[in-house]
Formats: structure tokens, sequence, C-alpha cells
């Protein structure tokens, strides 16, 4: 596979859910690719990426930044409240904001710049115990928390269960930020990212379909 094949297999997705051309964000996930593979995709002119890590994003995005300017870094892995403020000057966007001390660390930072990352509610659609995100049954209040403590809440995130259909899980996460009145759904990946659109994703995020598997 190749940008320009997802490219094109998103394009169809979106005509066949009706949806206008271009309405779904393609979120490349950089994680553990060797730069050669990510700059090749910025050579081509693309400028929207996703890290899991703040470490590692740090490392090797203000470099990329500054020699493809408009870049967009979006973090789509857990965060540690330590690494808050690193992940606030360094990302565009964050995917997931989980719990209240999180979501009050960020929104101090951003009384104190006066800018914030968009920002996405990861929720734990399976209820997976390992799996970090808010549970389905606590979302509408924390959705509310964060609304009272000023943070621009776009949307929701969710990875569904690995060997599960994931079909019902991104339906679920449609309809949980339909009723919070939230319009950004990130949701879907290499494997299952046309049937994320066809429920709804503005926003998919695809790593090895576009740059081959992950050291
Ligand atoms: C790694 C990762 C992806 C991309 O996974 P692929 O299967 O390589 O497309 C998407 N979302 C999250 C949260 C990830 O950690």
């Amino acid at each position: 596979m190749s940008l320009a094949e997802i490219t094109a297999r998103l394009r169809k997705a979106e005509q066949a859910a009706s949806r206008p051309a271009g309405s779904v964000q393609l979120i490349a996930v950089s994680k553990f690719q060797p730069d050669e593979r990510v700059e090749a995709v910025l050579q081509e002119g693309y400028r929207l990426f996703g890290e899991n890590r703040v470490q590692e994003a740090a490392g090797k995005w203000p470099a990329f930044r500054e020699r493809f300017p408009g870049t967009e870094v979006h973090l789509i892995g857990p965060l540690q409240t330590n690494k808050a403020r690193q992940a606030f000057d360094l990302f565009d966007a964050i995917h997931s904001i989980d719990r209240p001390r999180l979501a009050q660390t960020l929104a101090r930072l951003a009384q104190e710049s006066g800018r914030c990352p968009a920002l996405f509610i990861q929720v734990n659609t399976g209820e997976e115990p390992q799996k970090a995100g808010v549970l389905p049954g606590d979302l509408d209040a924390f959705v509310a928390d964060c609304r009272a403590l000023d943070l621009p809440v776009q949307g929701l995130m969710c990875i569904p269960p690995v060997d599960a259909d994931p079909a019902p899980h991104f339906a679920m996460l449609a309809e949980m930020a339909g009723r919070n009145g939230l319009s950004g759904l990130s949701m879907g990946m290499s494997d299952d990212f046309e049937t994320a659109v066809a429920h709804g994703a503005t926003h998919v995020r695809v790593g090895s379909a576009i740059f081959g598997a992950r050291n």
C-alpha cells in the first residue's frame, strides 16, 4: 500500500457513505517508522501525521516541521500528566483525554497560554481493563466537566478491542458524540477505516497500510 492508494480508498469510502470528498481527515500514523519513510511522505506533500509517544514525537517532528511548513502532528497515544506541558506545546491535537486530572492540567495550560490544541476524549468502548479511555457510562459527566473547564473538546476517539467486529464500537462512539453535541469522531485504523467512515468518522488514523510494517 501507499499514501496514494489509501487516499483513493478513503475517497471511495466517503462516496459510498454519501459524504463529501475530503470530509474525512487521514492521519498518517508515523510511530516507530524510520525517518526515510516519513520523509518520503512529506516529500509527496502530505502534512498530517499521528504519533503515539510524546518522547518519540519530540525527537523527530521539530526538525521535520522546520523543513516542511504547515505540518500538523496529532498525539493519538496515552498522555501522562507529567508530559502534558510538553504535549501541549508539541501537538496540534490530542486524541487521548481520559481523566479529570489531565483535563485540569490542560485547562491550566490553556489559560496560561491563551491557546489549546484540538482535544478528543478517548472512550474505552470495549470496557477493557488494560485499555485507556473513559468508560461509556462515565462519558457524559466527563464531557460536562471538560466544558466547565472551558476545554475545546472537538470529539471522541476509540480503539475497538483487537479481535472484535469494530462496527458496533464505531456506532456506539457516533451515538455518544451525537448526544453530547460533539462533531469529531476519531476512529478507524489500517484494517477498518472504511467501516469507520461508513459510521461517520471525521478522522481516521492509518499507519502500517501507508508506511509498511513497524519495527
Ligand atoms: C498505531 C495506532 C494506529 C495505527 O495503526 P495501524 O494499524 O498501523 O493503522 C491508530 N491509532 C492508534 C491509537 C495507534 O496507536
